[in-house]
């Protein structure tokens, strides 16, 4: 019963890509969890109020383990990473994990919902995301990653290139001169 699970990174604490590097090792080692593919990194302005700007990522993940339990156990790896609950909402974190998308399944649980009810407004989330799976559907609006992408205003998402993350935008295939 493994799905597939788009997962959302951001960070805009501390060394940001170093978070979202140890927080993607830290997803590699989850028992019955496998990370299928990366996005590009993107720098975000935030949304709300003024706070630091983030970096954002998106990661693919091929899942055996149920929603809840896969909630629970990325409130772990961001609280083991420094994030600290009880603040603010909406205020600087070290790490933030959210689940997109859960193949085309809906989630509506009280502490989970499945999509995430703002992916279709962010373009931090959507943009990184349509790298990896442009054409996997939104299950409650019935349009295409792609789709929403495009239908969203312009906003200061920019993609920036990375130290440390296994970015798959900038792998060069081996150019042939012959
Ligand atoms: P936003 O949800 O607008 O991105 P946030 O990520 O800052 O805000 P958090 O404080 O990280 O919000 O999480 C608040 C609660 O959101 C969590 O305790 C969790 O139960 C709930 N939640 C609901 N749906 C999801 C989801 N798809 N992924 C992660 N958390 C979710
Ligand atoms: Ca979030
Ligand atoms: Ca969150």
């Amino acid at each position: 019963m493994s799905a597939t699970v788009y997962v959302g990174l951001g960070s805009n604490e501390g060394d940001r890509e170093a978070q979202l590097v140890a927080a993607l090792y830290a997803m590699s080692r989850i028992d019955a969890v496998a990370v299928l593919a990366c996005s590009s990194l993107f720098d975000s302005a935030p949304v709300g109020p003024e706070q630091p700007r983030f970096l954002n990522a998106v990661v693919a993940l091929e899942c055996g383990v149920a929603p809840q339990r896969l909630l629970c156990i990325l409130q772990q790896i961001e609280e083991d990473l420094g994030r600290r609950r009880g603040g603010p909402r909406w205020s600087p974190r070290p790490i933030d994990l959210d689940i997109l998308l859960w193949d085309e399944q809906v989630v509506a649980d009280p502490n989970l919902q499945v999509p995430h009810l703002e992916l279709h407004k962010r373009r931090f989330a959507l943009e990184p995301l349509a790298q990896l799976a442009p054409e996997v559907k939104h299950p409650v609006l019935g349009m295409s990653v792609k789709e929403l992408l495009g239908k969203l205003a312009p906003q200061d998402v920019h993609k920036r290139e990375a130290r440390w993350w296994p970015d798959a935008s900038t792998a060069r295939l081996p150019v042939n001169d012959s």
